[in-house]
């Protein structure tokens, strides 16, 4: 097949595409155009993609769990995967504060643009700092009532309670198996012809992928540049030294976690592995949404990466909800970043304070955009920094959302991996496309 053919060269060539415009939208001040005739392409392909995300969530745990045929197999999985997730989230952050303290971005800040930013950004950091506190007046066990519906089409009807869907199909799929086969056997027929549907309907949406990230990306530009281009790139220059600190330490964390995982637990390399994964990195890149991407993520761990079905239908929905290890990362350097550049300085204790409530704040974002600077507000509360703070850093959240999502769809993929691997799970390597 020649290069240009393959599915994520024209993602990136989708990219690239997007990005030109969108600078050229800006610097023309054309944005309108972009924003009310290319924007909408975006918007609808990223709608495509929430649309199937929870029946597949529910026909491929149905079909994953009965065909597992084992509740202890499945127990087992289901704690293997949720200890791996804490493992490399709380990595994840420990690297993102080595680097934090070795840059020390905040004291690069310069004094104007701090008070500069402080207040052109005030304002948009109260509707946040409401939505967190509502969070923060729940019981500690809110999250285990939350994932429990009282209707299940309610849940199903909100993108953002995958946890619910996941509850049940899981109580569903554990149904069946305790029913006689010939009883259940219609069921399990039927969400199995659904599953399969869906993911023909995930080769259909992911043809126009490229035109879909085009538009994406074209849009993101122009809402970040406004008509003033210069203004962007002097504040993305201004907190050069914190974005670094942020992409670095997502790229340390892949290149030392993730592969370390694959030495220590498969036999996969880094490379192949995201060779056959590279659509669903390109898409949780560019729609900054790790619960859009997720059927595209299923999709290419079980087609490619040879994960069975038993594995990725459940740890890549529980994944996309609780597993964050980008969104952690960068809630521990935003939240140090913020305090250095306040004057303030951190000891140990809210080092490791750091740890723990990054940890929580990453489980409870949603897999959605924006959804992790939300959370940071927890963090910051609980190192006792002001909220205001982010202020800082909201100018450039875009683009560092972007990174983290992209971070956090690997994590699940190599997860995924990983726990097929050790129960005997994972099939061939295919990297065709
Ligand atoms: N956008 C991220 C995701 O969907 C969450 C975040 O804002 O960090 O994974």
């Amino acid at each position: 097949m020649k290069w240009y053919k393959r599915l994520h060269w024209q993602i990136i060539i989708g990219l690239i595409l997007g990005l030109i415009w969108g600078l050229i939208s800006s610097a023309t001040a054309t944005n309108e155009f972009t924003l009310d005739y290319i924007r909408p392409f975006g918007t609808i392909f990223v709608d495509l993609l929430k649309l199937i995300a929870v029946p597949l969530i529910v026909a491929s745990l149905v079909v994953g769990v009965t065909s597992l045929n084992d509740m202890t197999k499945l127990s087992r999985m289901g704690g293997k995967t949720i200890l791996i997730y804490m493992i490399t989230t709380s990595l994840a952050i420990t690297i993102g504060l080595i680097i934090v303290n070795t840059i020390q971005p905040g004291h690069a800040l310069p004094e104007e643009t701090r008070i500069g930013l402080m207040e052109s950004y005030v304002e948009n950091v109260e509707g946040r700092d409401q939505a967190a506190q509502e969070l923060l007046e729940q019981s500690p066990l809110q999250f285990l009532v939350d994932i429990v519906p009282e209707n299940f089409f309610e849940a199903a009807s909100d993108n953002t309670n995958m946890l619910q869907v996941v509850f049940v199909a899981l109580l569903l799929g554990i149904g069946l198996m305790n029913i006689p086969v010939q009883k259940g056997e219609v069921l399990i027929h039927f969400f199995d012809a659904l599953n399969d549907v869906i993911i023909k309907i995930v080769d259909f949406i992911m043809k126009i992928a490229p035109i879909g990230v085009f538009a994406l990306m074209a849009a993101v530009i122009v809402e970040l540049a406004g008509d003033d281009l210069s203004q962007a790139i002097n504040l993305l220059s201004a907190l050069g030294w914190y974005c670094l600190a942020v992409t670095i330490g997502l790229i340390l964390h892949v290149l030392i976690v993730y592969a370390s995982l694959f030495k220590l637990f498969s036999k996969m390399k880094l490379g192949d592995f995201f060779r056959a994964i590279q659509p669903a990195v390109l898409l949780g890149f560019s729609t900054s949404s790790s619960a859009a991407t997720l059927p595209v993520t299923m999709e290419r761990v079980e087609k490619n990466l040879g994960v069975n079905e038993e594995v990725s239908s459940f740890v890549l929905p529980v994944g996309a909800t609780i597993n964050m290890d980008g969104t952690s990362l960068y809630q521990a350097v935003a939240a140090v970043f913020i305090a250095q550049a306040l004057g303030m300085d951190l000891s140990i204790a809210q080092q490791l304070t750091i740890v723990l409530t990054a940890t929580l704040a990453s489980i409870g974002a949603a897999g959605v955009p924006g959804a992790g600077i939300i959370m940071l507000v927890i963090v910051l509360q609980a190192i006792q920094v002001p909220v205001e703070g982010i202020a800082l850093i909201l100018g450039v959240d875009r683009i560092l959302d972007m990174l983290r999502t992209a971070v956090n769809v690997t994590g699940d993929a190599a997860v995924s991996v990983v726990v097929a691997h050790t129960e005997g799970l994972l099939g061939k390597l295919h990297l065709d496309d």
